[in-house]
């Protein structure tokens, strides 16, 4: 029987997830990325979430392997040169990056594949991937968005000025995604993405 694999827009060159297929979910800090991710994990365990690495500290609460795999700056340049990121990128002061194999092996597996990635991070995928579907997640406000990184009260003022100089550049870049979703009521928001990866 003929296999029919998904179109990769003439991509040859490359890489090409088989099966599965690759969701990228991007959005400044603070928007609510993460909480929209495990709501959406919460109604669709069969969805596979990538865990990051990065060398950023772990907040209070967070767990080395469930929300990051927490590393020392030279691991994770040992790792980046070896090419074991799919991609990475430099957030206020900090790296992040996607571990290749457990993700390229997940799609291989037909699994919907989520990224929660910075913007840099995002356009490196959504070079790599053209099929990848990319989703950008804005504020109702730039205030709103304040308020959020505040009351979330767990980074450093100076990470904080950071964040929100860098949600201001990323903010402008929402048009270079598939579709662009306002987090304002929080189950909207959800039932918007849903919408998205499984219409
Ligand atoms: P990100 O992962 O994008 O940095 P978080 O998921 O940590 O953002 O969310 C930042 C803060 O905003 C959290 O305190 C979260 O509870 C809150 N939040 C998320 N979505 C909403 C929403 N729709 N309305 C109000 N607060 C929200
Ligand atoms: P935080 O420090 O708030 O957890 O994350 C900071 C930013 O890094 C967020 O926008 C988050 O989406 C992004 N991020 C998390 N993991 C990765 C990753 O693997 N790669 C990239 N490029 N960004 C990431």
């Amino acid at each position: 029987m003929m296999q029919v694999l998904p179109i990769q827009n003439g991509a040859t060159t490359k890489e090409c997830p088989p099966l599965g297929r690759l969701i990228v979910l991007t959005g400044p800090s603070g928007v609510g990325k993460g909480t929209l991710m495990r709501a959406l994990l919460q109604r669709h365990p069969e969805l596979y979430y990538s865990v990051s690495m990065t060398t950023r500290s772990p907040r209070p609460g967070e767990i080395d392997g469930k929300n990051y795999y927490f590393v020392s700056r030279s691991k994770f340049e040992q790792l980046a040169a070896q090419g074991e990121f799919l991609e990475w990128a430099e957030f206020a002061g900090n790296a992040y990056g996607t571990p290749r194999e457990a993700v390229l092996n997940q799609v291989s597996s037909g699994k919907l594949v989520i990224l929660e990635i910075e913007l840099e991070g995002a356009r490196q995928i959504r070079a790599s991937f053209p099929s990848a579907l990319s989703i950008f997640i804005l504020p109702p406000s730039f205030d709103e968005l304040e308020r959020r990184i505040r009351g979330r009260a767990q980074d450093s003022e100076e990470a904080i000025a950071r964040r929100l100089r860098r949600a201001q550049e990323e903010i402008q870049a929402a048009d270079e995604f598939d579709i662009q979703i306002v987090n304002d009521d929080f189950e909207t928001a959800v039932n918007a993405i849903e919408a998205a990866l499984f219409e």
